[in-house]
């Protein structure tokens, strides 16, 4: 069994009175590590680490080159720990060892490669138009860091949103305090460790894996914290945005969705079947841009729904550590259990189970299993088509106009992402423009990138991630006049109060 310990002012650290937490593997429920549990005290610590190493460590005042080249230290180390790092996230967190080693970790370290890189490419400083009233001056805007970072990140990608937190924030000279979940803790960890052996400076990087409840309401509430970065729900969003109302402290959230998948009538149906169930199958349905409403034309609708389950029915299901697995477990119990109850409430509200609905058989027994499932017949005012349900579920839902695709596609309270396929791309295009989400992929979903931004409409967020919009979010603006009138007869508007 490994012992995982918190990371806190450059060192891996106990809990002050040694409280630990256990983590497990959702293949089999067995448990795979103990970790320290950080309450109160220890984010108190860390936050007190990274304050320290912003208003008085180098961080801040190296160079963006050579921060950068820090960070792309640390990328040639996490390149060196991929296979451990894809390992590691299957067994805590049930990614596939096919999704950790094809996607997920080379992801992580391209994303973080990018980033670090990127910062260091990015101006500063920027000119200010000139403005003749009330006199010429020289003017310029100063990009500098905030200061002391807070993340606080889900389960679901647990090395992909540490990532997403810890490269931007760093990489523009913030330090951070970064909560992973409690399911999830291990490869959070690992980075803090790679942190460790590149030499990043003591307290720009911590890691305080804790209960969301304690440890992250610590950590958002903390007044010395400059910002705030989430992740998560848009119900825990909501709350993170109350708390940090109280210091007025700026925060980005990136929460829950509801993603379209549309299916135009002259979309490649060889590309749009294994397309939709790409959309909503990957990770077991466990991603905030999932497409688990599949809007098909009526006149396609039983051709569609036909290919749909036969394909959904030769997945195989079983444990993440299996290279022939194609769709892992949930990440927990609970999850399951949440599945199984939006499953009979699409039952009690008349859609049509067409495929799965239950748990699987033939899995490895104590794992957190759910079989890929498929609604018909769903209308979308159902609350299997409006609440996010984070398992393997797709709703089929059918209509007779591309306006009334439209139409359907925005109603909901999300807008994070979604994806339209078509054969003619102007059209497909058109459709794109009028969907209110962050992201709309055309004949593809999923496909992040490291260059351009990731972020919600509506209830599905505030701010962005990645790209350059990603790390202006942790550069603040400071406006610098250089006064340009040589005497003071010329500042008229000393005048105003007599002087
Ligand atoms: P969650 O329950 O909202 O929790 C997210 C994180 O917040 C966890 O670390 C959690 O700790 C912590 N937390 C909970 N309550 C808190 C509080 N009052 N103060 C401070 N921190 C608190 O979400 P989840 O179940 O872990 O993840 C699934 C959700 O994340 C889904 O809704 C999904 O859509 C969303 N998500 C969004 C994106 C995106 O980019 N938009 C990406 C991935 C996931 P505990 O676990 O201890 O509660
Ligand atoms: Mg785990």
């Amino acid at each position: 069994m490994r012992e995982y310990k918190l990371f806190i002012d450059g060192e891996f650290v106990d809990a002050a009175a040694g409280q630990t937490f256990e983590t497990r593997s959702p293949s089999d429920g067995s448990v795979i590590g103990t970790v320290a549990r950080a309450g109160r005290e220890e984010v108190d610590r860390a936050v007190s680490a990274a304050r320290r190493a912003f208003d008085e460590g180098p961080w801040p005042s190296m160079t963006p080159q050579e921060r950068s080249a820090v960070l792309l230290r640390m990328a040639e180390l996490l390149q060196g720990r991929r296979t451990d790092l894809s390992q590691l996230e299957a067994e805590d967190a049930g990614h596939t060892l096919r999704l950790a080693n094809l996607f997920t970790i080379p992801l992580g370290i391209y994303h973080w490669q990018y980033m670090a890189e990127d910062a260091g490419r990015l101006d500063y400083t920027a000119p200010v138009p000139r403005t003749d009233f009330p006199a010429p001056a020289w003017q310029f805007v100063q990009r500098e860091p905030f200061g002391v970072c807070a993340g606080v990140i889900p389960w679901n990608f647990p090395f992909i949103m540490a990532v997403w937190k810890a490269a931007p924030a760093l990489a523009t000279g913030n330090t951070l305090v970064l909560k992973p979940s409690p399911y999830t803790p291990i490869t959070a960890l690992e980075l803090a460790s790679v942190a460790q052996e590149a030499g990043l400076p003591s307290g720009v990087l911590n890691v305080v894996p804790g209960t969301g409840t304690v440890a992250g309401e610590a950590l958002v509430t903390d007044p010395r914290v400059d910002r705030i970065a989430f992740t998560g729900s848009t119900a825990v969003g909501r709350r993170i945005m109350q708390l940090a109302s109280a210091n007025l402290t700026p925060v980005g959230l990136e929460l829950g969705g509801k993603g379209p998948t549309i299916l135009l009538d002259d979309a490649d149906l060889d590309i749009a079947i294994p397309g939709a169930l790409w959309a909503v199958y990957l990770h077991g349905g466990q991603m905030c841009e999932a497409g688990t409403r599949c809007l098909v034309p009526a006149g396609m609708y039983d051709e569609v729904a036909a290919r749909l389950v036969e394909l959904s029915e030769g997945l195989k299901v079983g444990s993440a550590l299996d290279f022939e697995t194609d769709i892992g477990p949930l990440v927990d119990h609970r999850q399951v259990d949440t599945v199984k109850r939006y499953v009979q409430i699409g039952l009690d509200e008349g859609a049509k189970l067409l495929t799965g609905g239950d748990v699987p058989t033939g899995v490895p027994e104590g794992g957190y299993y759910f079989q890929p499932t498929i609604f018909g017949g769903v209308e979308n005012s159902m609350k299997i088509a409006q609440e996010e349900i984070f398992g393997p579920v797709l709703s089929l839902i059918r209509y007779e106009s591309v306006e009334e695709a439209i139409r359907l596609a925005n109603d909901t309270i999300y807008g994070l992402a979604g994806s339209v396929w078509s054969r003619d791309i102007p059209r497909a295009l058109s459709v794109a423009k009028r969907i209110k989400s962050g992201t709309v992929w055309i004949n593809d979903h999923h496909l992040l990138s490291a260059a351009a931004p990731h972020g919600g409409y509506k209830q599905s967020g505030l701010g962005r991630e990645l790209g350059r919009w990603g790390l202006d979010e942790y550069l603040q603006i400071k406006h610098v006049h250089v006064d340009q009138t040589p005497t003071k007869a010329q500042k008229f508007w000393y005048q105003v109060i007599g002087l």
